[in-house]
């Protein structure tokens, strides 16, 4: 397997890692369970100053982190710059909030008195995907820290320089050796690790395929799992909608990082008496996005992840294309050099046609037009995904009526599905389980000990 920076931008590898030995990862999953033995012991304020330490680090060093994103997987360097101190956000969160959300659960008992413990489980497995390569890990690491839990954390072969500068600061901030370790190693390496004794839960965040490999390892073995995966989420637009702000979301909400976001805004669904007028505004502001270098101020759109990540949306694309649906706008790979795909827009969707079904993970935008709302809601529905989903109208309370009849883990009025540390994560059917962030996200990996005195 290849772990290396290949700069999608230009797709030449700048840098290649080895893969661990079996004896390296031994000693590695070996010092995490020491570690873990001394960690659980420590007050949650000794957690709490470490993740602030590792928080500033992150704020110092935003500018130097944010192009390492930006050289391995093609994020515009702005938002690149975002994520780092989203992620200095998320560590800063859970250590001013982390020893309040663990307290004791006092119990009102018929019998005797009881409370509710919350103690750490032990050594955990984080399985992250590239695309937010900071945030993705913050999310995961920084409760489970202040848990008292120890990381091993296999990252994307794609951002080994993410990985390493990940564990390049918590060794700044003077975390104990093995409280959190990177690992290189390969995915199918990642799942197979899941069966060691040693290893008390796991996480995933990533495609279904790499969930279900990871969730079926985590079942032989009985280990507890959070899984966040694809998603294929709805921007419905209703008739009341505020146009211009709509449009302007509807932009971001597909186009932020490339358009490779779990919850990236991808199907967009308007009802008939302002189908044209949305369509027409967000083809216009698609058409104008500036191209090129994410490393450049100016540019709002860059190239995908990789070479291979362009092949395969292109390859959606015109599938689907073969089955029926029709090209608004762009339709094909970029005409320059690096992994580019245009901004694209496809309409006459039906079921049997793939971008009907398949998450298109990339600036590729998919548009129906519907009757009315029951209508919207139900195109909502037909989907095997359920993380986010998001209704433009200015009746708020149609829009948490609607909200209501959506299968998904986030529902956003006004706003594409966003994200922030005090908001719960995640979603439902094949977008997988578990949450991630807020007071939800601390407890998926803890004990929650029942003490009761008679
Ligand atoms: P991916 O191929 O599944 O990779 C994610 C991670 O899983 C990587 O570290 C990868 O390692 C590893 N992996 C791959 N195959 C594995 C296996 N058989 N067993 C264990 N680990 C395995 O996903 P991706 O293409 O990088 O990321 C895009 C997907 O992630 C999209 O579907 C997106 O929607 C989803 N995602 C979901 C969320 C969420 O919160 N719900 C957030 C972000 C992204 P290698 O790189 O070495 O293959």
């Amino acid at each position: 397997m290849t772990i290396q920076t290949t700069n999608p931008f230009t797709n030449k590898t700048v840098k290649s890692f080895k893969e661990m030995t079996e004896t390296a990862v031994e000693g590695k999953v070996a010092k995490a369970q020491e570690a873990f033995t001394h960690w659980k012991e420590t007050t949650y304020q000794h957690r709490a100053d470490l993740l602030h330490k590792v928080a500033t680090l992150m704020r110092v060093k935003k500018s130097e982190l944010a192009q390492t994103i930006t050289l391995e997987m093609g994020k515009i360097l702005s938002q690149a710059e975002g994520e780092i101190d989203l992620s200095a956000d998320i560590f800063d969160y859970y250590a001013n909030h982390g020893e309040k959300f663990l307290a004791d659960k006092v119990l009102d008992p018929e019998y005797g008195t009881a409370l509710i413990r919350n103690s750490p489980i032990g050594v955990l497995l984080g399985v992250m995907p590239w695309n937010f390569p900071f945030y993705q890990v913050a999310r995961f690491v920084a409760p489970n820290i202040m848990v008292g839990n120890t990381i091993l954390l296999k990252h994307a072969s794609i951002v080994p320089q993410c990985a390493a500068a990940l564990e390049e600061l918590f060794a700044e901030a003077e975390a104990p050796e093995g409280l959190y370790t990177n690992l290189f190693i390969s995915g199918k390496r990642a799942s197979a690790l899941v069966s060691d004794k040693r290893i008390k839960g796991v996480s995933l965040t990533g495609s279904e395929e790499a969930g279900a490999s990871i969730a079926i390892e985590a079942g032989k073995y009985l280990k507890k799992v959070v899984l966040e995966l694809g998603g294929n989420d709805v921007f419905i637009i209703l008739e009341d909608a505020d146009m211009d702000k709509t449009v302007e979301w509807a932009v971001v909400g597909r186009m932020n990082n490339n358009g490779q976001c779990c919850v990236a805004s991808k199907r967009f669904i308007a009802v008939e008496a302002i189908a044209d007028t949305f369509i027409k505004k967000f083809k216009d502001a698609l058409s104008k996005m500036k191209v090129g270098d994410p490393m450049d101020p100016d540019t709002e759109l860059g190239p995908l992840s990789s070479e291979e990540a362009a092949v395969e949306l292109a390859d959606q694309v015109k599938r689907s294309v073969d089955q029926g649906a029709k090209v608004l706008l762009g339709g094909k790979r970029a005409d320059r050099e690096g992994a580019f795909m245009e901004p694209t827009i496809l309409t006459n969707l039906k079921p049997g046609i793939a971008a009907y079904h398949e998450e298109l993970f990339g600036p590729v935008a998919s548009f129906y037009v519907v009757k009315d709302e029951e209508a919207a809601i139900a195109l909502a529905n037909d989907s095997d995904f359920g993380l986010g989903a998001s209704v433009f109208t200015q009746d708020i309370e149609r829009g948490k009526r609607i909200a209501d009849q959506i299968d998904a883990g986030m529902v956003f009025i006004n706003h594409p599905t966003w994200t922030q540390a005090d908001l719960p994560f995640g979603g439902t059917k094949r977008s997988g389980f578990g949450r991630e962030l807020s007071e939800l996200g601390i407890h998926e990996f803890v004990n929650k000990k029942l003490i009761r005195v008679s």
